[in-house]
């Protein structure tokens, strides 16, 4: 089902640096670290509130959910505990629920806190698909909402971090572990959490 609302792109300034915000009426089409954003230019701001760069929607109802995300992304980057106890900001009705990709990225999303780590393997039998690694690593790079899909928290069974963004932003999957109170060394979890 093709969303035939019309979507908004918003700018955030945040920890992790720009990231761009698509919503419509009914929330979040995606949200993500701007593209340029690589582990050769990666600056991390630890402390650095969430903000919106530029003006607020004209619409209520997308309004509504862009200040949802700011809050939700807030409560991540100040104290990452909270948000297991809010809701997460809507993610528009019009999506393709029953695919194998959005089973993966729901299944994490609800089951995968802040502090944990699964494999892909892992991952994979949590979506009654054993020995689908490979499917649930392109579900893992396809994913259309960083963070909220905590696609990050998705690791190599031997406690290696793997790839994030296709390879390209490494560092913020380390950044973004560390935040979350692992502790991570020569690129692997050192205080593995598995589930
Ligand atoms: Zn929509």
């Amino acid at each position: 089902m093709v969303c035939e609302k019309a979507v908004e792109v918003f700018s955030l300034i945040s920890p992790i640096g720009e990231m761009i915000m698509k919503i419509c009426p009914q929330g979040l089409h995606s949200l993500s670290q701007c593209d340029q954003i690589c582990d050769t230019n990666f600056h991390p701001q630890g402390g650095q509130d969430v903000v919106l760069i530029g003006k607020e929607s004209g619409n209520d109802n997308v309004q509504k959910h862009v200040e949802d995300c700011i809050g939700w992304l807030n409560a991540y980057f100040t104290d990452v505990r909270r948000v297991t106890y809010m809701h997460m900001p809507d993610i528009c009705v019009a999506r393709d629920m029953g695919s194998f990709q959005e089973r993966v990225w729901f299944a994490l999303a609800k089951n995968i806190g802040p502090g944990q780590t699964v494999s892909y393997g892992e991952l994979a039998k949590m979506v009654n698909s054993p020995g689908a690694s490979q499917a649930v690593g392109n579900a893992m790079a396809a994913n259309p909402l960083q963070i909220l899909v905590p696609c990050h928290r998705v690791i190599r069974s031997d406690g290696s971090l793997g790839q994030y963004a296709r390879g390209k932003k490494n560092s913020v999957k380390n950044w973004l572990l560390e935040h979350e109170g692992l502790n991570i060394v020569k690129n692997k979890v050192a205080t593995l959490k598995s589930i």
